[in-house]
């Protein structure tokens, strides 16, 4: 591809081989969407992360990959010892990262690997008002997509029905929704009440504050995790008021067991990168929150039930010539944004079925899209039929 490597090298700071030597190893990628060209980086090189992107514009413009957000494992000391004074804790949403950027004149939605993705792109007119990025073109929103009705972490959130038609008693509902959680120019991040005064300039919505704390005051952010667990949700991000210092993420029991069912429902596609790392988080929550005999058990018992149901249930399935598939409920505009979505799947090797397809109204199509997982069927299948581990 014609790509002037010295202008992407200066643009981002890096010496021409190294860029070279990224387009060999094809850790650069060349893609297109619509009328843009653009390159992404799928690994970090040097001081560019993961899913920064470039546009062979004009302009040559740069969306920098969307930093990683360091875990702690136990919350006393760590956020002692990371924090500078006060800490915001905000609502970890459950969802998918995406950063909105206006190129061109054109508002994108990119996703945490560096993708255009049509789907993203075509809703955020829908969710937010997106005259922020006509006025401040220099900003990059960065935001959860949340709720059922997305294609790739489908998860309810009673907080983002949204009626998308309605007459007399039919309704027609999408559970879908967007919150910004960061306003990042280049690599540095907007203060969090500066970000907040913004968006609400805008009416555009955004993870509201759970609390602001001093660094010691450790008692009340464990409570706000009790009560985030007990309502199902996923967990705290911890900030600097300043972002002077990257966040931290902490999680609840509740997702942990989620995160092991979806794990252990595609065995053999997810299960071994899932697992460890969730029960690692679980031990050290346990001790973390002093429990006793009967809440360990408790716990224990979650666990295992998160593990060994979903784990059974897909057995049961493929013993019966069921494919596996994690299916995706999607509202869509037009026959053409159906295709165009469905073109992007198959770009980026996502396999799937069309479950279901239907005309709701004039301009509301609903399909159902079953993602194929692959090794789960076939290792399950043939353990079945008599293979040897
Ligand atoms: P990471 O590489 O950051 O660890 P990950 O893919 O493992 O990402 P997560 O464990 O979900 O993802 O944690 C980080 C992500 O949480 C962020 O990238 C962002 O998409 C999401 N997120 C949800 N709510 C918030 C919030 N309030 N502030 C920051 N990020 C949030
Ligand atoms: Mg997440």
């Amino acid at each position: 591809m014609d790509i002037d490597i010295s202008k992407v090298s200066e643009k981002l700071n890096l010496d021409e081989e190294v860029v070279k030597n990224a387009i060999e190893r094809r850790v650069i990628s060349f893609c297109k969407y619509r009328d843009k060209r653009y390159i992404i980086f799928k690994k970090k090189v040097r001081h560019i992360e993961r899913g920064t992107i470039l546009f062979l514009n004009e302009e040559m413009d740069v969306v920098m990959g969307y930093p990683k957000i360091r875990r702690a494992l136990v919350l006393d000391p760590t956020v002692k010892k990371h924090f500078i004074d006060k800490v915001i804790v905000e609502e970890k949403l459950n969802g998918y990262n995406v950063r909105i950027v206006n190129i061109d004149g054109e508002v994108l939605g990119i996703t945490r690997g560096g993708r255009i993705c049509p789907f993203t792109t075509k809703k955020i007119s829908k969710l937010l008002n997106t005259d922020i990025l006509e006025d401040h073109p220099e900003i990059t929103l960065c935001g959860e997509v949340i709720g059922l009705n997305n294609p790739y972490v489908p998860h309810y959130y009673p907080e983002v029905d949204r009626e998308i038609y309605k007459d007399g008693d039919m309704v027609i509902k999408e559970n879908l929704g967007l919150y910004v959680f960061d306003i990042r120019e280049g690599n540095i991040s907007l203060p969090v009440e500066k970000r907040n005064k913004l968006l609400e300039e805008y009416n555009v919505p955004y993870v509201k504050p759970l609390g602001v704390f001093k660094k010691e005051d450790i008692e009340e952010i464990k409570n706000i995790v009790l009560k985030l667990n007990s309502e199902g949700r996923e967990g705290i991000i911890l900030k600097d008021p300043d972002m002077m210092v990257g966040p931290i993420k902490y999680t609840t029991h509740y997702t942990h067991c989620e995160d092991l069912s979806v794990a252990f429902r595609y065995t053999f596609d997810l299960g071994i990168h899932f697992m460890f790392s969730r029960l690692i988080r679980e031990g050290y929550q346990s001790y973390e929150f002093n429990e006793g005999e009967e809440e360990l058990e408790r716990r224990a018992v979650s666990i295992g039930k998160s593990i060994i149901y979903p784990m059974v249930e897909s057995i049961r399935k493929v013993s019966k010539g069921e494919l596996i598939t994690e299916d995706f409920e999607l509202y869509f505009e037009s026959e053409e944004d159906i295709e165009e979505f469905l073109r992007y799947l198959r770009e980026v090797h996502i396999s799937y079925v069309v479950k279901e397809r239907e005309v709701l109204k004039d301009n509301i199509y609903r399909i159902v899209i079953g993602k194929v997982y692959p090794s789960t069927k076939d290792k399950i299948k043939s353990y079945l039929e008599g293979s040897l581990w």
